[in-house]
């Protein structure tokens, strides 16, 4: 029977362009569906969408021929971190040198990113990239159980040991292609998650993060700022102009819409008071937008011919700059995965073969989940008892370089069980 490609990614974001760029010059044949055509980055200013990138990120973009775009296009160095208690007197400072890195991660424009890997994926003949083309539907051929049967049965313990042949996917406009794997990179309200019947565990934060271009009448000094206000975290990311910060402030919905609806002279000195005179004085800001924010899990990545992953899979808090680096951690896995099955001749749509990714992945993606979660909540309370504390050990872990110098390698994805692009494997 003739199945049109081996991959298609429903989602040409961030995520999804990583893994077929991940997939290019391989023998698998791969689709990336895509509805909306991106933005480039702008010529003046700065997109106002950034994302702090990891090491081991930068070792993924490198591996597959993305980062020189991205270099030679815009990006700024992390080289230290400071991040302080506005309701106390904690504080912690992490510095690049201390872990023998010339940087500790990049802010990158996320039209920068996306821009970079669309231009990779045009150098592979076997990626075909259609855009505006978007999922509308899916029909799976199970082995012979019935759909009805399998849904009513619920649990992963009965999902049927046969592989399905092909997934048929339908799209918003008429056309009809079948894959061995469908892949749902296509973020928080994936529709591939939904069509696949897997649950999403979470929570919305009732907070919106807030981002805005500023200038500042001092560098930057390629650092990164974050202060915790009992309000949420307040984060000035450096951008390559040393005068200019990406901001994502973090607030209950009601304050952030306020501070939206502001006039840009008050929502400067608002931004002031709340971040105090670090950098000087905020100068200038530029339009602002804000994003609601959540937590969800999957509670599975994967069924037969289906896997998820990045937002569709999962959401954090984006206090850590963690969300989008775990779904690139997730694409260089799933590819390595669907790889070495395709090179063992065995099905890449089959279960188990699918189900190594997410138990490589799942585990790592909720403790980062749990971790972030854990510092919203231990910084969003205003108790004497616990500011007392948390602000003891944030100075005691500030005294402990070991315990410092570990974190660090933790942030920026050098710790556990790397794929081989984020160790630097060229290619596979
Ligand atoms: C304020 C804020 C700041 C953040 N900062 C950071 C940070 O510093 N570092 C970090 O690591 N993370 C950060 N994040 C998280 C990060 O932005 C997300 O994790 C990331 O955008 C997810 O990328 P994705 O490709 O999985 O999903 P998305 O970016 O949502 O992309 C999904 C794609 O799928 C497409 N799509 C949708 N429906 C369909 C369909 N039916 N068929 C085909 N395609 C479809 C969409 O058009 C889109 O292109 C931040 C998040 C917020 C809100």
């Amino acid at each position: 029977m003739h199945i049109d490609y081996d991959v298609v990614i429903a989602g040409g974001g961030m995520v999804g362009s990583t893994l077929a760029c991940a997939l290019g010059n391989t023998a698998l044949r791969v689709a990336v569906l895509e509805p909306l055509p991106a933005s480039p980055p702008p010529e003046q200013g700065y997109d106002l969408r950034v994302s702090a990138i990891t090491l081991a990120t930068r070792a993924i973009f490198e591996a597959v021929g993305a980062w020189p775009a991205m270099e030679e296009r815009r990006l700024a160095p992390i080289r230290e971190m400071r991040v302080w208690d506005a309701a106390g007197a904690g504080s912690i400072h992490f510095d690049s040198a201390d872990i023998g890195q010339p940087e500790l991660g990049y802010i990158i424009e996320n039209s920068v990113i996306v821009q970079a890997l669309h231009r990779r994926m045009q150098d592979f003949s076997n990626i075909r990239y259609l855009c505006p083309m978007a999922l509308q539907g899916i029909e799976r051929d199970l082995g012979g159980v019935a759909p009805a049967a399998r849904s009513a049965q619920g649990r992963r313990a009965h999902l049927p040991q046969q592989p399905p042949s092909h997934v048929a996917l339908t799209t918003r406009t008429g056309e009809r292609l079948s894959a061995r794997v469908l892949v749902g990179a296509d973020g928080a309200q994936s529709l591939v998650r939904r069509l696949a019947g897997i649950r999403s565990r979470g929570w919305e934060f009732n907070q919106k993060g807030i981002v805005a271009t500023v200038k500042t009448s001092q560098p930057h000094r390629q650092t990164a700022w974050q202060r915790f206000l009992p309000t949420g975290p307040l984060a000035m990311l450096p951008l390559d102009d040393e005068y200019c910060c990406s901001i994502v402030w973090s607030a209950d919905t009601a304050r952030a819409d306020q501070l939206l609806a502001l006039e840009d002279g008050d929502f400067m000195a608002a931004l002031q008071e709340a971040f105090g005179d670090a950098l000087g004085l905020v100068e200038t800001v530029g339009p602002r937008a804000a994003f609601p924010l959540a937590l969800a899990h999957a509670e599975g990545y994967v069924q037969p011919g289906v896997a998820l992953l990045g937002d569709a899979a999962h959401r954090v808090h984006p206090l850590a700059g963690q969300g989008v680096n775990l779904g690139f951690a997730d694409a260089a896995v799933l590819a390595e995965v669907l790889l070495e099955a395709h090179g063992a001749q065995k099905d890449i749509g089959q279960y188990a073969v699918l189900r190594r990714y997410e138990r490589w992945r799942k585990f790592d993606n909720a403790a980062m989940l749990a971790v972030t979660d854990g510092f919203k909540r231990l910084y969003g309370t205003r108790h004497a008892g616990i500011v007392y504390l948390r602000d003891l050990g944030m100075n005691l872990t500030d005294a402990a370089q070991p315990l410092k110098n570990k974190i660090m390698r933790v942030a920026a994805g050098m710790d556990g069980d790397l794929p081989r692009l984020a160790r630097g494997a060229r290619g596979f």
